[in-house]
Order: structure tokens, then C-alpha cells, then sequence
């Protein structure tokens, strides 16, 4: 299958499951509502679900959002059949909210070859087919969800073998992934496979930590090259980060006069996408030298230039949506635009919202409409097919499903 070369001996590598699954049985959690191992009839849609939640986000993140998710959606047709709303509502807080899409969309997917099949997928093709499925979610559900033969090789896993076995190549690095793919397949036993997965993503997150591994109480200690050396944490290497670029919006409360607030579902695709939010205006540096990006982390605070809403043509049409759009040139035309803000002001007053590529500086402004205005608005954006709601914040909280940074707006 592969050419690759391990470092360790056969009997290294011959003895890693054995040692791995001794270590589970004695030490390891057991009682995670997600694992399938302890009993004969695995339930995909379990393993799918949790595993899902578990890209990028830590067990007890995930114990209430999953409980939620089956307490309301307990089978897969459940969540098939749910409003869009209703599962963004329920995802809401827990994060990179394309895997929540994915989900929504899957279990359609999914229902869609159990009604034709009687089955869930049965194959690794046919669980990678389904949206938001890479190989080592497919791998897991395929080991843990179906007790059939199943690889995985997720960022646990690769903490732990990128140490075990010194693999020095950058983990972004495909000829690293491919190193480290081989060495999971030759790791992985063909009987229990789900088991051996289950007690590999255990030991990653409670032993083989990040910052401080516990070495000591580790199954593998013996012979782990990095522990070794002395050099665990140097492990996974990764290329350095290049510092995040900042962003800074507007988020207008667009009141009426009840104090409703307008609310605008997001596009599909992009942040937040199929969340609902605030209007958004993207703002720029006024003396036009930056156009809302910067990748000074420090400039935020380091001078008093004016913010205002982007009017290039390339900053409007690509950092706003339809929506904000006809939202803004609504606002121009009953002048009532945002008035630019200090930049200073960037340092307190506004919210400070992290995500995967840039910082986000949100700045709330607000303007009430009159009835005759609502109406208005309220025309003009269902005439161009916008989904939209005047809820207050409170109701707004308790029915839709909204990004953190428009809770922490809110609060
Ligand atoms: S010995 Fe330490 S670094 Fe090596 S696999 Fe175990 S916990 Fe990780």
C-alpha cells in the first residue's frame, strides 16, 4: 500500500494496540454518552453526530450541545425532517457553523440511502460521500459506529504519532499526512478497530495533552522517541502562523418603534452561513491607506484615524451581503448612515470576536426607524427575497439561532 519506512521495529509497532487497549480497559473513559464500544449494536448516527461536534471542540463543550441534539433530534429521519432554524438554534455557541450545515444536509443525505437501502452507508465510500465527512470521520464511524474495520487519523491521533515515532515533517504538509496515515493503518488492528479508536482519541485527550503530557502514566512511554528526547511538545511541528489579520464591522440594531430589532438570516455560504445576525457594515480606514484589513495585531489601538462604512466597489460587493447592501443604501437614502467612529474607541467599547482567519472588531450603532420606515424596510428586503425577523433580543436569543459574537452584542 505504501513505501514508507517506520522508524520504529516490528515489535515496537506489533505491541503499540496491545498496550494502547490494556491501558483503556484499566484507565480509560467508559462512559462518554457517544461510545458505541460496549455494546453490540453500535448506532452510526451516534458516532456520526459526536464526531461532528468533536472536530475542533473539547469533550465537555460538546456533553451539553450533544445531549440537546438527542434529546430533540434522536434519530437521524428526526433531524432530516427539522427545520433549518431548529438545528441552527441548537448549534448555536458551539462554533464553525459549516459543520452544522453539513450535518442538517448529511442527515438528509443519509435518510435518503436508508430509504433506498434499508441501511446506513456500510462502506468508507459511502460515508465519506456525506457532506462535512473526511476520511478520519469516516474511519471512525466506519470502526465505532458499525464495529466493522476502520482507520482514524485526526489531530489526536496525529499528536500522539508525530511523537511516538519523531516525525518531524510539518503536520499541514501532505507528505506528513501521508507518513502519518501509513503508520496509523499499520497501528490499527484489524479486529477491534473501533475499540483501538476509541482508545486512541482517550489517550490523546486525557494523556498525550497538548502543553503537558502525562509521560508518566503513558502506555507508550517506553519507547517514545520525543519523550526521549526530552522534546514532546516540539511535536506536532507546524508551520509558524502568520499573525491574524483584524477586520471591523458595524453591527447595527436597527430598531423599530416597540424596540424590536431587525434580524437578517445569513447567506448559505460564508460566515455564519444560515445563522441569523445583526446587518453588518464592513468599515474602513477613512484615509483609504487600509481597507479594513490590517496585519499589524498591534495597529488597533495604535492610532486615532476615523473608521467608515467601505465604499470601494471591491470592499462593498465582497465584504457585505445582498442584504447589507440594500440595507445600506436604504439607510444612505434616508440619511441615516452609521456616523464613522474613532478608531481608538476600537479598544473598549466594541466586541472582539476571534475566528479561524482574522480578528473581528464589531462596534455596535443604532438607529430607530419610524412605522412608515419599518414598513419600508421591511418591503424593500422581502422584495429581494431576504429572510428576515423584528424580534426583541430577548426573543431573538430564545428562537433563532445566533453566532456567539450577536449574544455577546446583545449582552
Ligand atoms: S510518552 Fe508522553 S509524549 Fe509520548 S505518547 Fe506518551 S504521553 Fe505522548
Amino acid at each position: 500500500m505504501t513505501s514508507i519506512t517506520f522508524i520504529h521495529t516490528e515489535t515496537n509497532l506489533d505491541s503499540f494496540a496491545p498496550r494502547l487497549l490494556d491501558w483503556f480497559a484499566k484507565n480509560g473513559r467508559h462512559d462518554l454518552p457517544w461510545q458505541q464500544h460496549q455494546t453490540d449494536t453500535p448506532n452510526p448516527y451516534i458516532v456520526w453526530l459526536s464526531e461532528v461536534m468533536l472536530q475542533q471542540t473539547q469533550v465537555t463543550t460538546v456533553l451539553p450541545y450533544f445531549a440537546r441534539f438527542m434529546e430533540s433530534f434522536p434519530t437521524v429521519q428526526d433531524l432530516a425532517a427539522a427545520e433549518w432554524d431548529m438545528v441552527a438554534e441548537h448549534w448555536a455557541g458551539l462554533g464553525y457553523y459549516a459543520r452544522a450545515r453539513n450535518l442538517h444536509k448529511g442527515a438528509k443525505q443519509l435518510v435518503a440511502v436508508i430509504d433506498e437501502t434499508g441501511d446506513f452507508p456500510q462502506t468508507l465510500a459511502g460515508w465519506e460521500a456525506i457532506f462535512g465527512v473526511g476520511p478520519s470521520t469516516a474511519g471512525a464511524i466506519m470502526a465505532m459506529g458499525l464495529h466493522r474495520y476502520g482507520v482514524i487519523c485526526d489531530g489526536n491521533v496525529k499528536r500522539v504519532l508525530t511523537r511516538w515515532a519523531a516525525i518531524d515533517g510539518d503536520i499541514t504538509k501532505s507528505a506528513t499526512t501521508k507518513e502519518l496515515w501509513a503508520l496509523a493503518e499499520r497501528l490499527t488492528p484489524r479486529e477491534n478497530s473501533g475499540l483501538f479508536a476509541q482508545a486512541m482519541m482517550d489517550m490523546g485527550a486525557t494523556l498525550c495533552t497538548r502543553s503537558k503530557p502525562a509521560c508518566l502514566l503513558c502506555p507508550l512511554q517506553e519507547d517514545c522517541i520525543a519523550h526521549a528526547q526530552g522534546r514532546e511538545t516540539d511535536y506536532p511541528v507546524k508551520a509558524k502562523k502568520q499573525p491574524k489579520p483584524s477586520k471591523f464591522s458595524n453591527a447595527l440594531l436597527i430598531k423599530d418603534m416597540d424596540g424590536k430589532i431587525l434580524w437578517l438570516q445569513r447567506p448559505d455560504n460564508g460566515i455564519w452561513g444560515g445563522l441569523w445576525s445583526l446587518p453588518l457594515q464592513f468599515v474602513e480606514k477613512i484615509d483609504g491607506k487600509v481597507s479594513g484589513k490590517t496585519t499589524d495585531k498591534n495597529s488597533k489601538a495604535s492610532d486615532d484615524k476615523l473608521l467608515k462604512v467601505a465604499n470601494n466597489k471591491k470592499n462593498y460587493e465582497t465584504e457585505f451581503t445582498t442584504a447589507e447592501q440594500i440595507i445600506n443604501e436604504w439607510l444612505d437614502k434616508h440619511n441615516l448612515a452609521a456616523a464613522p467612529i474613532n478608531k481608538t474607541l476600537i479598544d473598549d467599547a466594541p466586541i472582539k470576536h476571534s475566528l479561524t482567519h482574522f480578528h473581528w472588531y464589531l462596534t455596535q450603532q443604532s438607529v430607530t426607524l419610524t412605522n412608515e420606515q419599518v414598513t419600508d424596510l421591511t418591503t424593500t428586503l422581502q422584495a429581494a427575497d431576504v429572510n428576515i425577523n423584528w424580534l426583541s433580543a430577548e426573543d431573538a436569543q430564545a428562537t433563532l439561532g445566533l453566532p456567539r459574537a450577536m449574544v455577546k452584542i446583545l449582552e
